[in-house]
């Protein structure tokens, strides 16, 4: 199949970018990485009359941290490849659940074009790089020609494929909070074949008091539900816990009122079955790897 008859722009100014978005609202598709957009376009699935291709814009390709008041941001544009995130040192050192989860997306000529950013804003449930923001509480920041707006990760996924985004918006980039003190996090999926969407993933994030017990928990899931979503009946339950031992009972809760899309990759139960294995797996790997910063694997 070939694209339906569609017009192609590449500005080189954002406000360029913002301007076509404004005018063409939902007959306009931002073009990132074209990993999920050309296939759909080829499909006839979408058939927007504009494509605004951002890959020409200035200062949106920058991943980096910046502090401030004594805490710290990694910040990534739009144009960042899957695959620079994977192998930055920046985001190994200050989210590594970034990487780990980034790369588990399809394989590397797919990352080298796909963008982080691209896989954020196309809100597939079953994607990595979505419940990797949530689980590190990450912020995804907006713009259109009127306004500029940031969206905790929490309230930016809103369905199958959809999002809090307007028609005339796009996200310029996403942000997430540098963890401070002892933590640790992880990233597990369950996928037919290597590279495939995976059936169910999960990502844990832990961070520890000084008492060496789970101070701060959040836990994200894919596959799992109608979009990425944190298990927070999990979370409150690993708060306090000092031994890996807690992580099954309290993992046990993670299928609680998830409603999985069924595929003949997994039915609902199989899913949410999956959620609970895969949330203990993430939360006793992010706990070895907050107490023993060497830890990367769960072997159990
Ligand atoms: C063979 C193959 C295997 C894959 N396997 C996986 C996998 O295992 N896991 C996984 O998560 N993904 C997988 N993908 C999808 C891949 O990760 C895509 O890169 C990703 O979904 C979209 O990123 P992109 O930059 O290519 O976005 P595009 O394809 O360019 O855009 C995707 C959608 O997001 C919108 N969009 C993109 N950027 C912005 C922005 N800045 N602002 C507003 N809207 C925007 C577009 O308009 C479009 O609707 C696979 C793709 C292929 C081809």
């Amino acid at each position: 199949m070939k694209p339906a008859p569609f017009e192609y722009a590449a500005p080189r100014e954002l406000d360029e970018a913002l301007d076509l978005l404004a005018e063409h609202g939902d007959d306009a598709r931002v073009l990132a990485g074209g990993q999920s957009l050309v296939r759909m376009m080829n499909a006839r699935q979408v058939s927007p009359s504009v494509v605004v291709d951002i890959n020409r814009l200035r200062g949106l390709d920058s991943l980096g941290v910046t502090s401030d008041n004594g805490s710290s941001t990694l910040r990534l544009g739009a144009t960042v490849r899957q695959r620079t995130s994977e192998l930055s040192g920046e985001v190994a050192r200050h989210a590594p659940l970034l990487a780990e989860a980034g790369a588990h997306v399809a394989h590397a000529p797919v990352r080298a074009r796909g963008t982080v950013v691209g896989s954020v804003a196309f809100a597939d449930p079953s994607a990595e790089l979505p419940a990797a923001l949530l689980a590190l509480d990450g912020l995804v920041k907006v713009r259109s020609r009127a306004a500029e707006r940031t969206v905790a990760a929490d309230d930016f996924f809103t369905g199958p494929f959809r999002t809090s985004l307007a028609p005339d918006e796009m996200v310029v980039g996403i942000e997430v909070p540098v963890a401070a003190g002892r933590s640790g996090s992880a990233f597990v999926e369950l996928t037919r074949r290597h590279g495939d969407l995976p059936v169910c993933g999960a990502a844990a994030v832990l961070g520890l008091g000084d008492d060496g017990r789970v101070a701060q928990a959040r836990v994200a899931l894919c596959g799992a539900d109608q979009r990425p979503v944190r298990v927070t009946a999990v979370e409150s339950a690993v708060v306090g816990a000092d031994d890996p031992s807690a992580f099954t009972e309290a993992a046990a809760r993670a299928g609680d009122g998830l409603e999985p899309i069924p595929s003949c990759h997994g039915s609902a139960d199989f899913r949410r079955h999956l959620a609970r294995v895969l949330t203990a797996r993430a939360l006793r790997t992010a706990f070895a790897r907050a107490t023993s910063p060497k830890e990367t694997t769960d072997a159990r």
